[in-house]
């Protein structure tokens, strides 16, 4: 079959077959973890709303959700670690089991504030669960406890994540050629 935008794109790192596969995983581990428990899960817009409609889906016990939206402060090249919530939680997480749904995890700076975020609203618990991880890039330690595949120290998109807005609706997970982004702040010399 085709692949949208193929011009664009280096390397194709996850087709949508695997992603499923590891999604269906995540989504039968979480079951198990959860059986019984009060869980919401949280999605950070926009990327990880693919990911999230997703795995909700594969979850076999009750679960609501909820969506944040953050901008960081600093270029991609730069990221700062300050992040301001532009759409905060709907419902209050008191005494919930709290799930942080992320797209991906770069220096980790912004999951770090979310976990610290969720975790002075006094829920019962919080981890995370992130589609993708980028390791050689962490700058802090950070709690993965759910992790669908780790990524080279490259720019990806699909599967929600995107350039300047696109590429968000491609079912693969992908590598962006550079010269797509040659001459511009981001991202950053990777
Ligand atoms: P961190 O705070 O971990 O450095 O930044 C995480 C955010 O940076 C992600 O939520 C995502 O918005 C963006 N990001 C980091 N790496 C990539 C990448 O390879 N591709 C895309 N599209 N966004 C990325």
């Amino acid at each position: 079959m085709k692949v949208l935008y193929r011009e664009d794109l280096s390397t194709i790192l996850y087709t949508e077959t695997q992603i499923a596969t590891r999604v269906a995983e995540m989504g039968a581990q979480i079951s198990a973890d959860y059986d019984g428990k009060p869980l919401v899960m949280v999605g950070v817009l926009n990327g990880a709303v693919f990911f999230l409609a997703d795995l909700m889906r594969s979850i076999r016990v009750p679960v609501s959700m909820d969506l944040v939206a953050i901008s960081s402060y600093g270029s991609y090249s730069s990221t700062s670690g300050v992040v301001r919530i532009m759409k905060d939680l709907d419902e209050s997480v008191e005494s919930k089991h709290v799930l942080i749904v992320e797209d991906i995890v770069d220096t980790g700076l912004t999951l770090n504030y979310l976990v610290d975020y969720m975790r002075a609203r006094n829920p019962a618990s919080v981890k995370v669960a992130a589609m993708l991880s980028k390791p050689s890039r962490h700058r802090v330690k950070v709690q993965l406890d759910y992790l669908g595949f780790e990524v080279p120290d490259e720019f990806v998109v699909g599967y929600g994540l995107d350039y300047a807005q696109r590429y968000r609706n491609l079912p693969v997970v992908a590598v962006l050629k550079p010269e797509i982004y040659a001459g511009h702040d981001t991202p950053p010399n990777l």
